[in-house]
């Protein structure tokens, strides 16, 4: 009776360092068949465990700019001031239009030139439940120079204040529920009005033909149409 738009929600994930947006994603991916995440293209160097094609496509600075003078983008960002970072633009767009519901996992300023160009994105913001936790858990990954997770957790102060640019704030102080949150978000989303495409009612005088003929209705004496 209602029909909403095929094409799928885009939907971004953006976060302090060290919120857990990581993981909170993957288990939105692995609860919901319809969701699917976008690849990012990167110039940083994979950590320890990361997969080429699943968590980064990894390039070199030089690569990543071609493609960039190519406009392979949706957009992307210099992150950290030390790395690129870009969202494929033909993949998501294949994707939306195949009807899933599309997560980007980026920051801030890319968040912003994304929500520009589309304008019905749901902006999510996680973060994680302290700064002072934010600093343990930087530590705890332990794989960059004393000067980058400086930098890391520098950024993450500019990013707190760029959270009234969001559309939701959540706080992942435990992985399930900050996923039933989002779930929640995901959900009113696909109920907004804004959404429909049309409207299509059953014929009005058919319908009353059919209370008319209806002997049962004749009986009652809740209702009675006159004339
Ligand atoms: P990390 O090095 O920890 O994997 O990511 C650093 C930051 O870059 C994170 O905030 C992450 O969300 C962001 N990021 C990852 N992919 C993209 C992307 O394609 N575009 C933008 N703008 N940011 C991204």
């Amino acid at each position: 009776m209602i029909h909403s738009k095929k094409q799928g929600s885009l939907i971004i994930i953006s976060g302090t360092t060290c919120a857990g947006k990581g993981t909170v994603v993957q288990e939105l991916l692995k609860r919901n068949e319809n969701l699917c995440l976008s690849v990012s293209y990167t110039s940083r160097a994979p950590r320890d465990g990361e997969q080429e094609g699943k968590d980064y496509y990894f390039v070199s600075k030089e690569n990543f700019e071609k493609k960039i003078a190519a406009n392979d983008f949706l957009e992307y960002a210099y992150v950290h001031n030390s790395n690129y970072y870009g969202t494929p633009k033909k993949e998501v767009k294949d994707l939306l239009n195949d009807g899933k519901d599309v997560i980007l996992e980026i920051e801030v300023q890319g968040a912003q030139l994304v929500k520009q160009l589309f304008p019905e994105t749901i902006l999510i913001f996680v973060m994680a439940p302290s700064m002072t936790e934010i600093k343990k858990r930087i530590i705890a990954r332990g794989q960059e120079s004393k000067e980058q997770m400086i930098k890391r957790f520098q950024t993450a102060y500019q990013e707190i204040n760029e959270i009234p640019k969001y559309n939701y704030v959540v706080i992942n102080d435990e992985v399930s529920k900050a996923v039933s949150k989002i779930e929640a978000i995901l959900i009113s989303e696909k109920c907004r009005v804004d959404r429909i495409e049309e409207i299509a009612v059953e014929n009005q005088e058919e319908i009353i033909h059919e209370f008319l003929m209806d002997k049962d209705f004749d009986n009652s004496n809740s209702f009675q149409i006159k004339g």
